[in-house]
């Protein structure tokens, strides 16, 4: 009987299913919306339920990979649970018991950008890399961190999305997506903050749109704070906005300007298209993450 690891990507638009053991041996894949929370858990013990018996495989253990904001703690009561969540009808709501109860094998559970990450470091651009940082810039915007090569959860785990940053009110006078800060991080340069603030949809302004000049000027502010705060050896930007390439020499430059100097590495002052970089598993990382995850119990 074969043995392959299970993944979820567990996002607030949809959840990706996954069974493989690595980038070259995906067995089956799933995707479907983010609906109720009980449609979609069953929807995803239903996709494993199957695929096992079809494939007559054995699945040696399973790795989610969340939204948050969730609750990695193992001596909680709530472990394994989304907590805080402006997503309606996902608050406090435990996604990891009814999978465990129906599928009985070992789960890691993390949150979606750590679980990228630890993809990233394994088979994806931060390879041999002990200390990363992994960002997506999508609907929202997370940040998870290798640090010591393992994953930073700390007190609950980062928000690296919901820093504050400058907002010059003379150049943007936009008040904010974010339901909790206005204008973090996440509240000025997610996708969605793009489409309010410009009216259009981030994929359809054109690259030469000034959308670009003000979101690279934030990514910029974040990734300066965040190098400051972690020297990470290597900084990765995924998510949907980042599909806009053009951004990513426009943050290289504005994050040298940020930084000015002051961080003594020549991967700043002359290899920064190395070192704030696109995922190399693409659009991957998440349910490759997932699957990682699962191999590092
Ligand atoms: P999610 O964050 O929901 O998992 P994505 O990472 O695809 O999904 O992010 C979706 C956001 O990214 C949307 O706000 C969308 O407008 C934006 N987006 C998707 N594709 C592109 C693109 N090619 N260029 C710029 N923005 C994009
Ligand atoms: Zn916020």
């Amino acid at each position: 009987m074969k043995e392959y690891y299970g993944g979820i990507e567990a996002g607030g638009t949809k959840f990706v299913c996954v069974i493989a053991n690595n980038p070259e041996d995906i067995l089956e894949e799933s995707r479907f919306s983010t609906t109720n929370p009980q449609e979609t858990i069953e929807k995803t013990i239903l996709f494993f339920e199957q695929a096992i018996q079809k494939h007559k495989i054995k699945l040696n253990a399973l790795g989610i990979g969340c939204f948050g904001p969730i609750d990695l703690n193992t001596n909680s009561p709530t472990y394994g649970y989304i907590t805080t969540t402006p997503k309606p009808g996902w608050r406090d709501i435990n996604l990891l018991q009814p999978i465990k109860s129906a599928l009985n094998i070992p789960i890691a559970f993390d949150t979606d950008v750590n679980a990228a990450a630890i993809g990233e470091g394994k088979w994806g651009a931060a390879q041999n890399l002990d200390d990363f940082l992994y960002f997506t810039i999508g609907t929202g915007i997370g940040g998870g961190a290798i640090i010591n090569n393992k994953p930073l959860h700390g007190l609950i785990h980062p928000e690296m999305g919901h820093i504050r940053l400058n907002q010059d009110i003379s150049k943007d006078a936009y008040t904010g997506k974010c339901p909790f800060h206005h204008n973090c991080f996440e509240g000025l340069a997610s996708g969605p903050a793009i489409k309010g603030r410009w009216g259009s949809s981030a994929e359809n302004l054109d690259d030469h749109h000034p959308a670009w000049i003000l979101e690279a000027d934030y990514i910029a502010q974040a990734m300066s704070t965040y190098i400051c705060s972690f020297s990470p050896k290597k900084i990765i930007l995924g998510g949907g906005v980042m599909q806009k390439k053009q951004l990513f020499p426009m943050i290289h430059k504005q994050t040298q300007q940020y930084l000015n100097g002051y961080v003594q590495s020549e991967m700043i002052f002359a290899r920064m298209d190395e070192y704030i970089v696109p995922p190399g598993l693409g659009n991957q990382s998440g349910m490759l993450g997932a699957i990682a995850l699962a191999q590092s119990i």
